[in-house]
């Protein structure tokens, strides 16, 4: 037996965590239960390992795509006929929370590019669409999940420009002004993961012909090469958390974007958006597998079972068992109503729905981080060291809330607003 395949064999040796969402408990079909493996192998036996050197030097996790790649993951959600492994919304989601939880930055930035194909995939295939612009969008999302597939193509998603648009106030300052055989683009997008990094850089920006008016409706969304002539990347990074995500800024001079780089027919982001809020939801994935690694970093603390750590026990206080008890419940519930929202995801949710979304969300990001603050003053000094992964998930974990369209603080204002008014109802 070689080096390689007697390694290979140790990997499939190695006992795998219990799943985050067990497949007979949820519900779950034994090709979920398989992909979510697939993921929890891979995060258990490599990215976990590598996520403090990527912290560190905030690096951006180029091995771990290569992996990503090859074990099929990089093109989840790519429908089967274009070669991808065909995963709906909730498939994804509870994959993610798997990656999530050995290596917060790989999950996140892993979510931007799988998003560029769930929303042009199995969300765009929900959205009224004309036949001839079906026909377009298909012939067009083929170039791209051909690229994936075939080549290991990283995609990203940078939305934010430090203005009300990543919001969703007001059109984006990012401009695409028509041309022949496609477009000019012109702006800049701040806290752009995976730039540097990623081939693609899939760009939120508004259509505007000569002379006319900026609107939320002429939002395009075009996949800009890295490569093209006047893109460049600029500013540092050297953030709290998310280290490895390397979220710089990206600006676009006089870049030329061919038609067939367009992710989504003319019109379809502003009616995706309106009509499929739990697009939204899909960066909290990352935040649910950072609860379950802080729990389960205090469980195996508190047993004395964490490697690099002496076997001192700490289980038989009271407060650490009441401790334990108050995460395994915060744990649950973040789950609970998490999965939920995830299951239910779609077209046209109802009121009740959409809260219930901005809810899970809120969930999971305050949540991650209430318990991985817990987790810290439980297990206690030697436990925060940094050869530990615990401090790292406090810190990834408190970048959560921070993530636009929907960051805690307008989840809040969106719940208590909507449940008290109904659209169209003010008070004057
Ligand atoms: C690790 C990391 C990775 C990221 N990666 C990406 C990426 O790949 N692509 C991307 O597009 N963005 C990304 N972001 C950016 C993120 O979504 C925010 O845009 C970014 O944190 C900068 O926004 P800000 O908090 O400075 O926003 P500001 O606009 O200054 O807002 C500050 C806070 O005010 C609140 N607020 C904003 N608007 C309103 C409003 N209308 N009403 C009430 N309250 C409001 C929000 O709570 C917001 O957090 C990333 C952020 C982080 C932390």
């Amino acid at each position: 037996m070689t080096t390689q395949s007697a390694k290979a064999a140790d990997l499939n040796a190695i006992k795998l965590d219990a799943p985050i969402f067990d497949p007979q408990a949820f519900r779950l079909t034994d090709a979920q239960a398989e992909i979510m493996s697939t993921a929890r192998r891979l995060g258990q036996t490599v990215f976990t390992g590598r996520a403090a050197t990527y912290d560190r030097e905030a690096r951006f996790p180029s091995e771990n795509y290569k992996d990503l790649h090859t074990s099929g993951l990089l093109g989840i959600a790519i429908p089967k006929k274009h070669g991808g492994l065909g995963a709906d919304y909730q498939t994804y989601a509870i994959t993610a929370a798997e990656i999530g939880r050995y290596c917060g930055a790989t999950a996140l930035t892993w979510n931007m590019h799988v998003c560029s194909t769930l929303w042009s995939g199995p969300l765009a295939d929900d959205l009224e669409m004309d036949a001839a612009t079906r026909a377009e969008h298909e012939r067009r999302r083929a170039i791209h999940y051909k690229r994936i597939i075939d080549q290991g193509a990283i995609y990203s998603q940078p939305f934010s420009e430090g203005g009300a648009a990543a919001a969703g106030g007001v059109a984006f300052g990012t401009e695409a002004k028509p041309v022949k055989g496609g477009w000019i683009v012109n702006g800049k997008k701040i806290f752009a993961s995976l730039s540097g990094h990623a081939d693609y850089y899939g760009v939120l920006c508004t259509e505007l012909a000569e002379g006319e008016k900026a609107s939320r409706r002429n939002t395009l969304y075009l996949a800009v090469p890295a490569k093209a002539e006047g893109v460049s990347v600029v500013g540092d990074w050297d953030p709290l958390g998310m280290r490895g995500t390397v979220s710089r800024t990206l600006i676009f001079k006089d870049v030329f974007v061919a038609e067939d780089e367009a992710l989504m027919p003319r019109g379809v982001y502003f009616k995706a958006a309106s009509s499929w809020p739990h697009m939204f939801l899909t960066l909290s994935p990352t935040y649910v597998g950072l609860a379950q690694a802080a729990y389960d970093f205090t469980v195996r603390y508190l047993r004395g079972e964490m490697p690099g750590t002496p076997p001192v026990k700490r289980r038989m206080y009271p407060t650490k068992q009441i401790a334990v008890a108050q995460m395994q419940i915060k744990l649950e519930q973040i789950k609970a109503i998490w999965f939920q929202a995830v299951t239910e995801a779609g077209p046209n949710p109802s009121k009740e729905q959409v809260l219930r979304a901005y809810a899970a969300q809120y969930s999971a990001m305050e949540g991650a981080n209430e318990i991985a603050t817990l987790a810290i003053r439980t297990c206690g000094g030697q436990a925060m060291l940094k050869s530990l992964p615990l401090e790292r998930i406090y810190r990834d974990s408190r970048c959560g809330s921070l993530m636009l369209p929907w960051t805690a603080e307008l989840c809040l204002d969106r719940i208590g607003r909507e449940a008290l008014y109904e659209a169209g109802e003010s008070d004057a």
